[in-house]
């Protein structure tokens, strides 16, 4: 208790620290002058010889922005905790010119008029799924918002019990039927819904099929769903919410998935399709709505379409991540990378950066090979096999390693398994390498 009485005025300590502008300081101060008290209360301190390094460090938090890189060390590829897809360079690149300028967003240049927006994507879009109609909005949640209020407020939706998904980040199918004005009519059961009940549940009410795709959880056993193709013979509207908005067929790419693209969905007649622009895109944030001409049209028209409009940043990260798409450079898009990614190429990384670590003192560093998720409501059937540095410290337990981790500069988010620290190289990418070794030179012992 001692040091309580030891402890200087803000005043005093403020004269160590005027380079800083003094109402960050003084903020800084106080703040770790009320927790070095709580501190000594409690018991866990008795010393104040870190005070000036404590409230630098604070001053300089204090400086830095809240929104940071960090380090995905987790294997999720689309992570939605660390800002799902990553976007490629030139993508980047490209947002960076559109954004320090002006820019055609809304001005037609061949007539000098004023242009529309969706124009810098309608093509691309088209192009590379086949669609008549395209609509882009600002999320999918907007986009099924959207659609279900322009084709189906105050009517009757059709929609599986087993189908009834929520997202995460409190989006549910219930709930956002209700927030648009239509009305659910659930059928079937959790795991199996027939034909027969859909075709039981339409009434004169009823104006739209809706299917969801099952992004985030898969059923196995006793299981039975209803394909598009049957929906279809029902002479309703169908709705398909894909959620992960692929534009490849992955299985074709090698990878054992039953995840729908657009193109399939397409093909296979569905009347609307919508789906996010960076889950297995991997492109920014929007919501794509594609689809047959009339309801797009519909859609476009509806008033909430300007509330819920894409961003002219936005825009530019979807042109140039569809650009990419178009010239078949999908290795560029880091999601897509990062999933097609073969162990061995994981493998290499990890051993190229256990190599760097390996004159470290106090750690013991192990490749361990195990599995990593899509993550982000995409692809939740598959187990991807990757190679991962497990990492053991004298000093410090595992838990305290991957706080130390977390809170090193860039954070180095990783996950606990088996009394190890585990950073999955599948999301390390190779500018990363560095920044690790720095962290964890700082651990040393
Ligand atoms: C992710 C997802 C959404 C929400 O998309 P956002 O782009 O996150 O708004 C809606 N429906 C399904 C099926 C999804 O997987």
């Amino acid at each position: 208790m001692d040091a309580l009485r030891h402890i200087p005025q803000v005043s005093k300590l403020l004269q160590d620290f005027k380079d800083y502008p003094q109402e960050l300081a003084k903020r800084a101060i106080r703040e770790v002058l009320e927790q070095v008290r709580k501190e000594i209360r409690e018991g866990r301190r008795k010393s104040l010889e870190d005070l000036k390094d404590l409230i630098e460090r604070r001053i300089k938090e204090l400086f830095s922005t809240s929104l940071r890189r960090v380090i995905n060390a987790t294997g999720v590829v689309i992570n939605t905790n660390l800002g799902r897809s990553p976007l490629a360079r030139e993508v980047a690149d490209f947002i960076r010119e559109i954004a320090i300028g002006y820019s055609n967003l809304e001005y037609d240049l061949e007539k000098g008029g004023r242009g529309s927006r969706l124009s810098h994507v309608e093509g691309l879009l088209k192009d590379l799924t086949g669609a008549e109609g395209v609509h882009v909005v600002n999320n999918n949640a907007g986009a099924v918002y959207l659609v279900l209020n322009t084709l189906a407020f105050g009517k009757e939706v059709v929609v599986s019990r087993g189908e009834l998904v929520e997202i995460g980040g409190s989006f549910r199918i219930p709930d956002i039927m209700r927030a648009s004005g239509a009305r659910l009519v659930e059928v079937g059961t959790t795991n199996r819904t027939r034909l027969s009940d859909y075709e039981r549940a339409i009434s004169s009410e009823t104006v739209l099929l809706m299917k969801v795709h099952r992004s985030n959880f898969y059923m196995e056993g006793f299981v039975e769903e209803v394909q598009p193709e049957d929906l279809l013979r029902l002479g309703l509207p169908l709705y398909y919410d894909m959620g992960s908005g692929s534009l490849l067929n992955l299985r074709e790419l090698g990878i054992r998935t039953q995840e729908p693209s657009f193109v399939e969905g397409i093909k296979r007649g569905i009347h609307i399709l919508s789906g996010s622009g960076d889950k297995l895109l991997g492109g920014p944030q929007a919501g794509i709505i594609l689809g047959k001409r009339e309801f797009i049209e519909k859609i476009k028209k509806n008033p909430m379409s300007r509330a819920l409009r894409i961003d002219k940043l936005t825009l530019a990260g979807l042109e140039m991540t569809l650009r990419l798409y178009i010239r078949g450079d999908y290795e560029k898009i880091p999601t897509l990378r990062m999933l097609l990614q073969k162990p061995e190429e994981i493998k290499r990384r990890a051993l190229r950066l256990s190599r760097k670590l390996r004159s470290l003192e106090g750690f013991e560093i192990r490749l361990v090979r195990e599995v990593s998720r899509c993550g982000g409501g995409a692809l939740p059937e598959l187990s991807l096999e990757t190679y991962c540095l497990g990492l053991r410290h004298k000093g410090l337990s595992p838990v305290e390693l991957e706080k130390k981790l977390r809170n090193s500069d860039p954070s180095i988010i990783a996950r606990i398994k088996d009394d190890m620290v585990l950073l999955d190289m599948r999301t390390v990418e190779d500018r990363d390498l560095t920044d690790i070794l720095k962290a964890l030179k700082l651990l040393e012992v």
